[in-house]
């Protein structure tokens, strides 16, 4: 039976953050035939369905355009065109059969529908014994939009979400839908591909690049991962003194000089640091947390009613805190710090407890740029240096990963990436802060990216002269093979990419 393809009078769309308004000719809301149960008949009747939406848009000559939580605050997921609200398309399908060559277990692989949130999988894992190795701090994005802009976390063993990808169902035509995975690694049992019909491709150069793909390489039908065990996480958050030491565990993740917070002699799993540029002379806040098989004895579970949750970082904070005010001015930041964003210790959950929905919108606004580690303190240092000048309502947030394999994966720096992400108030105040530190980067010897998701300026000279030349041109050979007419190349386009010279 063909999904249900509900098409809304809606003739603009706004992102969940409401940074700004697109018009669009339609946007319409596909579900699964039958929503309540994940079958393999039903999941081959949506990818023909999304297909005749190729279709349509192909006939009348427009763009069209997944969509996933809505939650980038640039214009990634907007479209003039057809966008496809892909979140009700949300089957999972664990275990799936695997390749006599892949060495995992197939109890760790999970095949999801692409509009499956982050909040949804946490919540099936645990209940299959299972959990994601890493997610963004929130849970809100689906799936699909997720890896689509490079999502990470901070785990200190791991990469970004799309480096727990391993499979991609891409719908790239009305005639022609692939299963990608890299030649280097299969997965997926040959018979799978072929019950839904599928191609299949094996090519490590197309997988990489169709990783984190903006939404330019059609539209992502499903996603296999790769999942692990069920874990814990116990957690720590102290305030502590910005020493040298500090500085050299934020510069080079060499904590032999401090006293991490929680038990002596464990590796932290989990490191992240929230500066507020404006207090820093009470110290700042630093969050530690370390995996367990079980919740070790005497810890506390997280309290879920809490308006602030252990994992959030900055834009959770001030989104939480831009709802409760009016104006967030400096002093209040500080007050309100002290009040909500408190020091814990030995606070233990699963992942997803720990990483929780998020609910408020706030005022917030949100960037992020990722620089290799021995560049970390030069890079906060320079955007201290213009807080003295221009200060700004704002906290910075120093996270951690290791880097991507996904060819225009922003945390692609090795040995490890450091994000650095500057969140604030919605204001031009903000904004103007953001602008002087980027430009001030942009004359620095030190190589930066941006994340796709958050705000940034970037063109397409600045996107081939940060993200690598090489990177580029393999992203867009890439594109141009999986769609290889101009037509749907168009089609697959957007005022973003085209910003980008990505289209
Ligand atoms: C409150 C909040 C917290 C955040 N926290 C973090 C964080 O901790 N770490 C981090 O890295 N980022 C974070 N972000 C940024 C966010 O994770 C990214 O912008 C992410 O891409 C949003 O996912 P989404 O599902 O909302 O996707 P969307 O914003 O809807 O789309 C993102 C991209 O994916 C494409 N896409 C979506 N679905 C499909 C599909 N089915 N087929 C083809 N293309 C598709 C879209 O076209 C678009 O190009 C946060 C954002 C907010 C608002």
């Amino acid at each position: 039976m063909p999904p249900v393809i509900h098409e809304s009078s809606q003739k603009r769309w706004q992102n969940w953050h409401q940074s700004y308004i697109q018009k669009l000719e339609l946007l319409v809301d596909v579900w699964n035939e039958d929503a309540s149960q994940s079958t393999v008949p039903g999941y081959i009747d949506t990818t023909r369905g999304l297909q005749g939406l190729i279709q349509r848009a192909l006939t009348q000559r427009l763009e069209l355009r997944g969509l996933g939580g809505g939650w980038s605050f640039t214009k990634a997921p907007a479209t003039s065109g057809i966008l496809v609200n892909t979140r009700p398309l949300n089957y999972l399908f664990p275990a799936p059969r695997t390749h006599p060559a892949h060495p995992g277990r197939r109890e760790d692989l999970l095949f999801t529908q692409c509009g499956v949130s982050v909040a949804e999988l946490n919540h099936f894992l645990k209940r299959i014994g299972k959990s994601l190795t890493t997610s963004g701090a929130s849970n809100g994005q689906t799936i699909a939009g997720a890896i689509g802009t490079g999502t990470h976390g901070s785990n200190l063993e791991t990469g970004a979400m799309q480096d727990f990808v391993v499979g991609l169902h891409l719908v790239v035509s009305p005639d022609r839908h692939v299963w990608l995975e890299r030649a280097s690694a299969p997965v997926i049992n040959d018979e799978i591909p072929q019950k839904l019909g599928a191609e299949l491709v094996r090519d490590d150069a197309l997988f990489n690049a169709a990783l984190v793909g903006l939404g330019g390489f059609g539209l992502v039908h499903g996603v296999l991962m790769e999942v692990v065990d069920l874990y814990y996480l116990q957690a720590y958050r102290r305030r502590m003194p910005l020493t040298e030491e500090l500085w050299r565990a934020f510069d080079q993740l060499d904590f032999s000089g401090i006293t991490l917070p929680g038990p002596p002699g464990l590796k932290p799993y989990h490191f992240t640091a929230v500066i507020n540029p404006n207090d820093m002379d009470r110290g700042v806040f630093v969050t530690v947390m370390y995996k367990h098989a079980r919740c070790p004895e005497g810890s506390t579970p997280p309290s879920p009613g809490s308006k602030l949750t252990q994992g959030d970082n900055g834009l959770e904070i001030i989104g939480v805190l831009t709802d409760m005010v009016s104006e967030l001015t400096i002093p209040l930041l500080s007050r309100l710090m002290d009040r909500f964003y408190t020091e814990y210790e030995n606070v233990c959950g699963t992942h997803g407890e720990l990483f929780t929905d998020t609910t408020t919108r706030g005022k917030a606004w949100g960037s992020a740029v990722a620089v290799p580690l021995g560049r970390v303190r030069e890079t906060v240092e320079l955007a201290l240096a213009i807080n003295r000048a221009q200060p700004f309502p704002g906290l910075f947030g120093l996270r951690y990963t290791l880097p991507s394999r996904a060819t225009l994966a922003f945390t692609q720096h090795a040995p490890m990436t450091c994000i650095l992400d500057i969140d604030g108030t919605a204001s031009t105040r903000t904004k103007s802060y953001n602008r002087r530190v980027w430009q001030q980067l942009a004359k620095s010897s030190i190589p930066h990216t941006y994340h796709w998701g958050k705000f940034h300026e970037l063109d397409g000279p600045a996107v081939r002269g940060r993200y690598g030349e090489a990177h580029v041109n393999a992203w867009l050979e890439a594109r141009r093979t999986l769609l290889p007419t101009p037509e749907l190349r168009a089609a697959f386009a957007n005022d973003y990419l085209r910003g980008l010279g990505l289209a």
